[in-house]
């Protein structure tokens, strides 16, 4: 029988790469948490129409890779391809509008798109992602993105460059389509064929084109910012203002483009130069119109979605070093010494300290050295001789150092362990 794996463009997280997830999930929450942002948990999978009409039919990814199916009760269903549509399904759903105020929310989960798998792009994929309904306030686009910089700086990310345009509103973007069409159409034969198919389509999303041939006629093309009316240049300003006032750096990139309508002024992206091809970390902006396309009350809105695997590759690249996750392993040979083992075990684990007890009763030579490799700080050993007399040795991974302890003063109270870890690691 052919041995089973994972699914094309899934994969497994195991456990040493799972501590950095942690460790970025533990930072996010944190602050979101300051931001007063809530989470919110909504479902794997929609009614296809959802996506259709959230993401629009004319984007790739409602064009080509979604995971659509029909159900037992031959409901058309698609894995959801990213958050922000079934978040305002749910806003709209429950009446969260009629709170009334600003809803501040985040969601981290697996999102699914059928695409050709290649170094921080899977079909299924991760995304934490942020959404702020009921403010037009240009210093929300600014709380939004600033969030994001300061996750990623905060995880020790470095050279990320954050770019910043404004698509207007609908009847600006109406006017520069119709110009950009004019400007394309003589060079329609040299565009890509994406790039084609796009300019009867969604023409604004040629700007968007990788294609070298195609990059280099977008280079001439007309400037969005050209057509902004004087309260999208306004609330643009205003955007730069606050990322200023910030101490954000960032660079204004007139091609920078969300393709649909309901996408209105800010829209902006965070690279890295550590990604390779998929350098987008983070893409995001502000999408007025949104809320009322799906059926809810006209409700301004900005937000952004970041994507996890890049992140982590990221962290695992130029991040700080994850913590520590053991404090103590704990190693044991011969009857009264196992068992007087699990007991200290125990009985620490209950003072907080984070212990592996090996259970392989195997010579100790080699539980030190898995005790070695655990990362553990401080191994205690316990053999028969040590049971008799109610003792422990303890030691130190760096320093190799030893000491005799008494099991009494573990049992009793945190502060033996305490002292000795402050000791010790307090040494350069
Ligand atoms: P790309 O240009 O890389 O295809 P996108 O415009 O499709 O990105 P968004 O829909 O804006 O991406 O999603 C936000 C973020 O989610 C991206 O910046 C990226 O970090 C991540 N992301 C998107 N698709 C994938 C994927 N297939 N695998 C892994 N991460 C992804
Ligand atoms: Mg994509």
């Amino acid at each position: 029988m052919a041995s089973l794996q994972a699914s094309r463009g899934t994969r497994d997280i195991l456990p040493p790469e799972v501590q950095t997830w942690q460790a970025v999930e533990a930072e996010a929450r944190l602050l979101l948490q300051q931001a007063a942002f809530q989470e919110i948990r909504t479902p794997l999978f929609e009614q296809t129409e959802l996506f259709a009409r959230g993401i629009g039919e004319g984007t790739d990814i409602v064009s080509k890779e979604m995971y659509t199916f029909l159900d037992r009760g031959e409901r058309s269903l698609t894995l959801r391809p990213e958050g922000t549509a079934g978040v305002v399904r749910a806003y709209i759903e429950h009446g969260l509008a009629a709170q009334g105020g600003v809803q501040r929310l985040w969601y981290l989960g697996p999102m699914f798109r059928y695409e050709r798998p290649q170094t921080g792009r899977q079909r299924q994929f991760h995304q934490l992602g942020i959404e702020v309904l009921g403010s037009a306030d240009p210093r929300a686009d600014v709380e939004v993105i600033a969030l994001a910089i300061r996750l990623l700086t905060r995880l020790g990310l470095t050279d990320l460059k954050l770019e910043v345009n404004s698509v207007g509103e609908g009847v600006d973007r109406q006017h520069y389509r119709e110009a950009l069409v004019a400007y394309l159409e003589p060079h329609r034969d040299s565009l890509d064929t994406d790039s084609q198919k796009r300019l009867t389509q969604n023409p604004l999303r040629v700007l968007d084109s990788k294609d070298p041939r195609t990059q280099a006629i977008v280079a001439n093309a007309p400037s969005l910012l050209a057509y902004l009316s004087p309260m999208a240049h306004q609330h643009l300003e205003r955007v730069q203002q606050g990322l200023s006032d910030l101490g954000i750096p960032y660079t204004l990139n007139p091609r920078l483009v969300r393709g649909l309508d309901y996408y209105t002024h800010t829209a902006f992206e965070i690279q890295s130069e550590h990604l390779g091809a998929q350098a987008t970390v983070c893409g995001g902006g502000r999408y007025d119109g949104l809320v009322a396309q799906l059926g809810g009350p006209h409700t301004p809105a900005v937000g952004w979605a970041l994507g996890l695997e890049r992140l982590v590759l990221l962290t695992q690249k130029q991040g700080r070093p994850a913590g520590r996750s053991l404090d103590i392993y704990m190693a044991s040979r011969g009857p009264t010494a196992e068992r007087q083992a699990l007991v200290l075990a125990q009985v620490l684990r209950q003072q907080g300290w984070r212990i592996e007890l090996d259970l392989s009763g195997s010579a100790f030579s080699k539980q030190l050295k898995r005790a070695d490799r655990s990362g553990a700080p401080l191994t205690l050993i316990l053999g028969e001789a040590e049971a008799q007399e109610g003792t422990v040795q303890a030691k130190w991974l760096t320093s190799g150092e030893q000491q005799l302890w008494h099991q009494a003063d573990l049992l009793e109270g945190q502060t033996t362990l305490q002292r000795a870890f402050e000791e010790i690691l307090s040494k350069p």
